[in-house]
């Protein structure tokens, strides 16, 4: 039986303008043409999924966060990738080596963050804390001679203008980077086999070199920190529901180099770990050549003083920090709206033609000192969002809230205004797309976010890797303000170029 598979009527269901229409002729007709071929493409996509590990651990099941094998569900994806023109794929592969660059050199220049976030720090307790440690790394002048940067630029395709502009740089726990290419195969192998009735291509799926790319990142650092007997330490949650994304990829580094990776959260490092005079890292004797992180962005990843001593016994050791303080600071919101203001790119780039290919993905961002830019978003909340320097989806405030909270921080004229950034909303052009969710297929109007992942490696004045490696596209519905998959509001997806 296929009674797990419901669909609605299959039928477009809000009036569509003649521009969605012309946008995705084949998708559309789809389902209307032959139910039974869309029957087939969900039940073999779900099949294929759970035989290939597009899985993560079900809300539902209560040991599903923390025993690997219990509880699995399939992970939400797009039935079929989504269009995508290859100019702005091209332009986001050509972005991604020179903000790996601009990381690295932002993060060397430890006033400039410190500067930067004076501020904030007096708003946001968080933030706070990891501007201490960052102090105390100053203080001591610890210097990090191996740096290894994993990250995702996150970007829209403003529809208006038809620029892709950035939405954010993640430079710790970028995530996805395992679950993603499973879902680029999942796409390739549903066009290999109903490409030709669909009238697609699945040589335009782009190969998805995310999770190899990383695998062979943290190797080749693992690698340079020249201990054989050393293991990864890949910090978690307590509780992680993504877990096979983050196991993809520990497994590709023990299958494919040979490197052991060892899970740990914060408060068990805080128990077990310990520093040797020569600063190498030992959780539980062994000694950590790479700390990963896939926690520790946000405060609920520090409920006491345990966590926090962790994070900053990690900081002291010779262990290469994927990311160190500093380079996890650089990921800041409030850092990606002062990089943003005019001639501070220029301080860290020289060549014009990067600062220039840089800037022109800046979307409109602004402190809340800006009091022009606060009176047209109270006026119209609809064209920005408000973001606090926080992490994982699920934290930025839009619409009449937006307007409220910013009508609420004028009149206290208080600090609190200092732990947002403003930024200019993005409006990509929306079309019709199949959302599937715990066995679930959906129609809905989709707007997509593109995801460029990056690895950056370099010890000393040596540059090891600087490279582009693969990518995430996330659809969501285009009513859906936020688009987080982890959080529940978009599916993973691929993309289609055109
Ligand atoms: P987080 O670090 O929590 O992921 P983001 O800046 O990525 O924070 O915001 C979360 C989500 O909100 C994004 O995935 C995107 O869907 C939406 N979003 C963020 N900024 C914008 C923007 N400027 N325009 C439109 N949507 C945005
Ligand atoms: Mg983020
Ligand atoms: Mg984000």
């Amino acid at each position: 039986s296929s009674s797990f598979v419901t669909l609605n009527s299959g039928k477009v269901e809000e009036e569509k303008t003649p521009d969605e229409i012309s946008a995705t002729p084949i998708v559309t007709d789809l389902c209307d043409i032959n139910p039974k071929l869309f029957q087939q493409l969900i039940h073999d996509a779900l099949v294929w999924s759970s035989l290939h590990g597009l899985v993560v651990g079900d809300k539902s099941v209560q040991r599903s966060g923390t025993v690997p094998g219990v509880g699995l569900v399939h992970a939400p994806f797009a039935l079929l990738p989504t269009f995508f023109p290859q100019i702005h794929w091209q332009e986001g592969c050509e972005l991604a080596p020179l903000f790996n660059e601009l990381v690295d050199r932002v993060s060397l220049d430890g006033k400039f963050l410190q500067e930067s976030l004076s501020r904030t720090k007096k708003a946001d307790g968080f933030t706070s804390r990891l501007l201490d440690i960052h102090s105390m790394m100053l203080k001591i002048n610890k210097k990090e001679e191996i740096r290894l940067g994993l990250h995702r630029s996150d970007y829209m395709l403003d529809a208006q203008t038809n620029a892709l502009l950035q939405i954010e740089l993640n430079t710790i726990s970028a995530s996805f980077a395992g679950l993603g290419c499973v879902v680029s195969e999942l796409h390739r192998n549903l066009l290999n086999h109903y490409g030709k009735k669909l009238g697609l291509d699945p040589s335009r799926v782009p190969r998805n070199n995310a999770v190899s790319g990383f695998a062979e990142a943290l190797a080749k650092a693992w690698n340079e920190y020249n201990n054989s007997s050393a293991v990864v330490l890949v910090v978690v949650q307590t509780e992680e529901r993504n877990m096979y994304d983050q196991h993809w990829l520990c497994t590709i580094l023990k299958e494919r180099h040979s490197v052991s990776a060892i899970r740990k959260t914060m408060a068990e490092i805080d128990a077990e770990g310990e520093l040797q005079p020569d600063g190498t890292l030992l959780i539980g004797g062994q000694p950590v050549s790479v700390i990963y992180f896939r926690a520790g962005y946000a405060p609920s990843d520090y409920p006491s003083e345990s966590e926090w001593r962790a994070r900053l016994l990690m900081e002291q050791s010779s262990a290469i920090k994927c990311p160190s303080i500093s380079y996890h600071l650089v990921g800041t919101k409030k850092i990606q709206q002062e990089l943003a203001k005019p001639n501070v790119l220029e301080r860290f780039i020289e060549n014009k033609d990067d600062v220039a290919k840089l800037r022109k993905c800046f979307a409109g961002l602004w402190s809340l000192d800006y009091s022009d830019v606060v009176k047209t978003a109270i006026e119209r909340p609809d064209l920005f969002v408000l973001k606090p320097q926080r992490e994982g989806g699920g934290n930025n405030v839009y619409g009449d809230d937006l307007r409220e909270t910013l009508q609420k921080l004028e009149k206290e004229g208080s600090e609190e205004r200092d732990a947002y950034i403003l930024m200019q909303r993005i409006f990509p052009s929306a079309s019709p797309a199949f959302l599937v969710q715990h066995g679930i297929c959906h129609q809905d109007h989709a707007i997509s976010e593109l995801g460029m992942y990056g690895a950056y490696l370099r010890n000393k004045d040596n540059i090891i890797i600087n490279d582009h490696c693969g990518y995430l596209l996330r659809t969501k519905v285009s009513s859906s303000n936020e688009g987080g998959v982890a959080a529940g509001f978009a599916v993973l997806d691929s993309i289609y170029l055109t």
